[in-house]
């Protein structure tokens, strides 16, 4: 799913170096004492920008494999994929931001090995890059559905700029779209699609949407929005297989029914790229393990964002977030321990979805909860869910209600009392 183009945007070439040691053609890169970041997207351009900003002079080296500058995934499946925001306007930053902050970029290039031994990183071209701190910011990877016809022409997944600008092709001569996963993503590009036009079908595993992270009143209320746009809604069914020849043509559902379509996005969720770390013998288990500085098993070697999993003392277990809150933050928390102030990162959630003229925000997380409240009348499109553990606040998901999120993101973790959220 990842974007392998060799464009450089405010950096200073392509960036590989010859073999073992500094590259003069990068005044930064290979020196003793640079702080290389793999990954160029939210939580890498964060970890960059927090160094600069926290005082941090020395040669600092940002790589990511995708060809262009840190961007916004959010819009992907959003306002991007509607035509509403283009490429650059997804852009976290100018290139000129990275040029006057002395961030030595390198896109389009690849890690594929980290030399713990010799402090160094290697390329796809074999090109190594020394580091004194080591930073891994490599996200996440849509999972795959491994069936019979997933390599059709037609059958996708959404994660980059270049997944977008394949759906959109398919979209201008498509008609017919299933989608595989209920999940936010999934729901999102069914918004889209419905808007456009297109006839939609959501194939999902469970027996509600967003099972996974929301309440089954929440899951009600977007069941009802989405089939009041005439969105075919399959609960409890499996598929077994993408049907067609050359391009696809349907796809074959667990209950031997077949379901015609000429776009099949598979939005089932996604898997950390934690691969480099566990090659290189960095302690991983579904996400690289870090502590609150986002310290990995090696002391001269970060992590932070999607691709990470920490013990939260927060909800009493290790976690692993995908959402642009903890990729920000969890990059300062990150900057700062490089900087020496080491920080106990153990964040209150938080997260959206843009569904229609819907807006779900999402403040904690709600799994092992013991009481579940629904304040204000879903049919009015307005209202939110509580969630309680023992007394105390965990999560908020709140359904165009902007003020109980608001007061949530403060909230959560205190005993559950009168005004601590608003009403109805
Ligand atoms: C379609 C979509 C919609 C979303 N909507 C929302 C939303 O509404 N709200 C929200 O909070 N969150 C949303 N998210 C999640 C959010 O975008 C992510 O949590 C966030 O981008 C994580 O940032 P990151 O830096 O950890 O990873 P990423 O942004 O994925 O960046 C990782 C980068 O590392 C690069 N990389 C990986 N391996 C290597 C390697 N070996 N060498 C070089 N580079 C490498 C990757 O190519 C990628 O560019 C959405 C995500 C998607 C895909």
């Amino acid at each position: 799913m990842q974007d392998q183009g060799n464009r450089n945007t405010g950096g200073h070439g392509d960036g590989a170096s010859p073999a073992q040691g500094p590259d003069a053609s990068h005044a930064d890169a290979g020196r003793p004492g640079a702080i290389v970041i793999v990954g160029a997207g939210q939580a890498g351009a964060q970890v960059a920008q927090s160094l600069r900003a926290g005082g941090y002079d020395g040669p600092l080296v940002l790589l990511g494999e995708e060809p262009h500058p840190p961007y916004q995934r959010p819009p992907l499946s959003k306002k991007h994929l509607a035509g509403e925001v283009e490429t650059e306007g997804l852009h976290l930053k100018p290139a000129a931001f990275y040029a006057q902050n002395r961030i030595d970029c390198r896109f389009g290039v690849r890690v594929r090995e980290i030399d713990r031994a010799a402090g160094a990183v290697v390329l796809e071209t074999g090109a190594r890059i020394a580091y004194a701190t080591l930073v891994l910011a490599t996200g996440t990877r849509p999972r795959a559905l491994p069936l019979p016809g997933a390599e059709l022409p037609g059958v996708v997944t959404l994660r980059t700029i270049a997944d977008v600008e394949a759906i959109r092709a398919r979209l201008r001569a498509a008609n017919r779209i299933a989608i595989v996963g209920g999940g936010y993503i999934g729901l999102e590009v069914a918004a889209v699609a419905r808007a456009m036009g297109h006839k939609v079908t959501v194939i999902e595993a469970q027996d509600r949407v967003m099972k996974r992270v929301v309440s089954p009143a929440v899951s009600a209320f977007f069941a009802g929005l989405h089939r009041d746009h005439e969105v075919d809604l399959r609960f409890d069914t499996g598929i077994s297989g993408f049907l067609g020849k050359e391009a696809l043509t349907g796809v074959a559902l667990a209950d031997g029914s077949e379901l015609a379509c000429d776009l099949a996005l598979v939005a089932i969720g996604a898997q950390p790229n934690d691969d480099l770390a566990a090659a290189c013998g960095l302690e991983v288990d579904d996400g690289i393990l870090v502590d609150g500085s986002g310290r990995t098993s090696d002391p001269a070697i970060f992590a932070a964002g999607d691709c990470t999993r920490f013990l939260s003392a927060r909800y009493g277990r290790s976690i692993r977030l995908e959402s642009v809150q903890n990729a920000i933050d969890q990059a300062k928390a990150v900057a700062a321990a490089i900087l020496g102030a080491d920080e106990d990162y153990d964040p209150v959630p938080w997260f959206w979805s843009d569904q229609y003229a819907v807006k779900l925000q999402i403040a904690g997380l709600s799994d092992g909860h013991d009481t579940a409240t629904t304040v204000g009348d879903p049919e009015s499109g307005s209202f939110y869910v509580a969630y309680l553990r023992e007394g105390r606040l965990i999560a908020v998901d709140s359904i165009n209600h902007p003020r109980s999120h608001m007061m949530a993101r403060r909230a959560i973790g205190k005993p559950f009392a009168e005004g601590l959220l608003p009403p109805a």
